[in-house]
């Protein structure tokens, strides 16, 4: 008898919209752990046949991404899979692995991990920094040797709609997909703020997380509906629910750019206020999207997404291209290109490298200075030569104290110096910094005084604020950007860049939301960067209220005591005063969206 399916609904948080549906793809997280079966000598034929196999798998697979990766991204990043390409094809790998089942009488499995391991350590040890970069192009492969083996490699892997189900993804592993991106994302664990889920909203992948236990539940090949709006995933879903779905493969934010715009223009509200509406950009090419939605400019690049997973830092020549690229798109309205914000882990190769505290610890600004000044010096070198030619400006993440700004200057001087010796062109890009860590919230005057402009991310603010890990699913309900502690930290800050006559601009989530930014019109901003998918539903909505309004509803924020009690607030305030704008439906489905946070 055929047994019947009933389709099954799981609750997690959507944290990049729209609807979606495919087969579960289940990504391995790192670290697993494998058995040693002793096998007996009449198997090891056997074995090397399977060994055998998995390499020609793993061969297929990676031949499909190197086309795949340089579609999607329109740059260098298919170097990764041919780096891995050329491993895989060296016979000392295989041999040692040969070796290994041959006279050890092990399984393939054992014999993979065992030479993986002995090879990156080797590696790992090497001083030179990119052959010590090749340990981790050899853990990716035994990975994929693995996947082969167990048969997750079979046929086409990343082909067709499928929905990619992990513990958590990094950004870097988007990458994996090529041109046949994922028709969705599930993921145990991650933040609305995570910045693989900031990239799948640019990408415009629906994203949900939080679904617990999701990679023990889900098997590969089940027919799975997610819902990014709601937050829900739907197991083997019937004919009646996908029936609902648009056919075409991820219906993510597309719907929203619906005007081409032929010029750059600010969002204005009904009495006048001119909002400049910019772009995030987290893929170079996503600009093209930028400036078809009217963007003024780039108001945050980060550039560590152009640090290729196991490849390690860009070249200056790299570099230079991407900034001046960056640079001419956003012509008057300027670029502003953030140095590598990464964690020592990210700097090493290794996300899942072991630091107690990776969000309070050896990262960004204070890794660049201390830990990895020659590369530091490459990329203000490469951003002092493309400002020759191109208006950018140089964003500093994660600054806790003047003194960074103060070295940071000093290294800008002394790399200005050695350019104009040599005599090669170069400019004088302004300099900012992302206000992000709560120490500069004290000490604004003087900051105000040492840089040109301020970037409010808010998503490390909220983080660091309210000490809520921004990645952390367990404390997402937390994540509050409505606490009055916040609300009036932006308030100071836009309050006093306005005074100090500096360019303030507003560049964390909170920031491309259509329920927050009248918050943030409210409070004095007039500009806002964002997420290029969010920008035509954002300017929508700006051009339909009015910053009077707006400036009653930040005033009602600001005297909440809670932000419980704020978030109540502006639901009541948006149903008695924008009830068209924001109908009922549209605030009850954020609210079930996200529990508490809106977005
Ligand atoms: C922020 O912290 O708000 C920000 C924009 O930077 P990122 O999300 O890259 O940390
Ligand atoms: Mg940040």
């Amino acid at each position: 008898m055929k047994k019947i399916i009933k389709e099954k609904l799981i609750r997690g948080r959507g944290v990049s919209r729209g609807v979606s549906a495919g087969s579960v793809r289940i990504i391995n997280s790192r670290g697993r752990r494998l058995a040693k079966i002793p096998i007996s000598e009449a198997d090891i034929p056997y074995e090397l046949k399977r060994l055998r196999t998995a390499f020609k798998l793993a061969e297929r697979s990676l031949k499909r991404l190197v086309r795949g990766a340089a579609i999607a991204f329109g740059d260098s990043r298919s170097e990764i899979f041919e780096a891995q390409l050329e491993i895989l094809r060296d016979p000392s790998l295989r041999n040692r692995m040969e070796r290994e089942i041959g006279t050890a009488w092990v399984n393939s499995e054992w014999a993979i991990q065992r030479t993986v391991r002995e090879f990156s350590d080797r590696l790992g040890k090497v001083a030179d920094l990119h052959i010590k970069e090749r340990a981790v192009d050899v853990q990716d492969l035994g990975e994929r040797l693995l996947n082969a083996l167990s048969g997750r490699s079979k046929g086409a892997s990343y082909e067709g709609n499928y929905v990619v189900v992990t513990d958590q993804i990094y950004p870097s592993a988007l990458a994996e997909f090529g041109s046949a991106l994922p028709s969705a994302i599930v993921t145990e664990r991650g933040g609305w703020t995570s910045h693989a889920f900031i990239l799948a909203r640019e990408l415009g992948i629906p994203a949900v997380t939080g679904v617990h236990g999701a990679t023990r539940r889900f098997k590969d090949g089940m027919s799975v509906l997610v819902d990014g709006f709601a937050g829900e995933v739907l197991l083997e879903p019937s004919q009646t629910s996908l029936a609902t779905l648009d056919t075409s493969p991820s219906t993510g934010d597309s719907a929203e750019i619906c005007e081409i715009r032929s010029e750059s223009e600010p969002a204005v509200t009904t009495d006048g206020v001119e909002i400049a509406l910019m772009a995030n950009l987290d893929v170079p090419k996503s600009f093209e999207m930028a400036s078809e939605v009217g963007a003024m400019g780039i108001g945050l690049f980060r550039s560590e997404f152009l640090i290729k997973p196991g490849k390690g830092f860009p070249t200056e020549k790299e570099q230079l291209q991407t900034y001046e690229q960056l640079g001419g798109i956003a012509g008057k309205y300027r670029a502003r290109i953030r140095t590598f914000d990464i964690s020592s882990g990210e700097a090493q190769g290794d996300a899942d490298h072991f630091e107690r505290n990776p969000a309070l610890g050896l990262r960004a600004t204070r890794l660049m200075l201390n830990h990895e000044p020659r590369e530091f010096r490459t990329q203000l070198r490469a951003l002092l030569r493309a400002s020759a030619s191109a208006p950018v400006d140089i964003v500093l993440p994660m600054v806790s104290d003047l003194s960074e700004i103060v070295a940071t200057r000093e290294l800008i001087e002394a790399e200005t110096l050695r350019l104009s010796e040599k005599g090669i062109p170069f400019g004088k890009p302004r300099v900012g910094v992302m206000l992000e860590v709560p120490s500069l919230l004290f000490i604004l005057e003087p900051l105000l005084k040492s840089v040109d402009f301020l970037s409010l991310g808010t998503n490390d603010l909220v983080q660091y604020l309210l000490a809520v890990d921004r990645d952390n699913e367990s404390v997402a309900d937390s994540f509050r950007t409505l606490h009055p502690s916040v609300l009036v930290a932006i308030k100071s800050v836009i309050d006093a860049s306005l005074r100090a006559g500096k360019e303030i601009l507003v560049c964390g989530e909170m920031a491309g939301s259509y329920l927050y930014a009248p918050i943030l019109v409210g409070l004095g901003a007039t500009n806002l960067s964002m997420n290029v998918r969010a920008i035509s539903r954002v300017r929508n909505i700006i051009n339909s209220i009015s910053a009077r309004k707006a400036r009653e509803l930040a005033a009602l924020l600001l005297r909440c005591e809670s932000a419980k009690e704020s978030e109540r607030a502006l639901l009541d305030f948006y149903e008695k005063n924008w009830p068209v704008i924001f109908p009922r439906d549209l605030l009850l489905q954020s609210m079930l969206a996200k529990r508490h946070e809106l977005k």
